[in-house]
């Protein structure tokens, strides 16, 4: 069974555009809609995103929307801890796919690092 894991390089769950999210409000109290929105820059990216190296600048302080944990998937999208693995990489494959594309490297990476083998 495929088992989630964030890869280094990647950052594609920090492309905010809200646009690409329609149901925020469905699963993120007002406050946290809010600061989501507050971290949305112009080009859609985090605020907080280092493009060049791809990575969060503030990860350790990072919202709990951005945290891939039980405990939140449970509270935001009603997951459960079995299901967790399987929704967080559909959720990442998504995401993924709408920033870099169905073809890239990215999501080559990522399917090779959870374990997914291509048929
Ligand atoms: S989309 Fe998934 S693999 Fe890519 S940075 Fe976000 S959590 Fe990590
Ligand atoms: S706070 Fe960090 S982890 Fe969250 S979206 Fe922004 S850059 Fe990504």
């Amino acid at each position: 069974m495929a088992t989630w894991q964030c890869v280094e390089r990647c950052g594609a769950c920090c492309h905010l555009d809200p646009s690409d999210r329609p149901d925020l409000e469905d699963y993120l109290t007002p406050e946290e809609l809010q600061q989501y929105l507050s971290m949305v820059g112009p080009d859609g990216w985090c605020i907080n995103y280092d493009a060049d190296r791809r990575k969060c600048r503030i990860y350790d302080d990072r919202p709990r929307f951005c945290r891939v944990r039980p405990d939140v998937f449970a509270d935001l999208y009603g997951i459960e801890p079995e299901e967790l693995d399987e929704f967080a990489i559909e959720c990442c494959e998504q995401q993924i796919e709408g920033v870099y594309g169905d073809r890239s490297l990215e999501l080559v990476r990522f399917r090779q690092a959870v374990g997914i083998v291509e048929g």
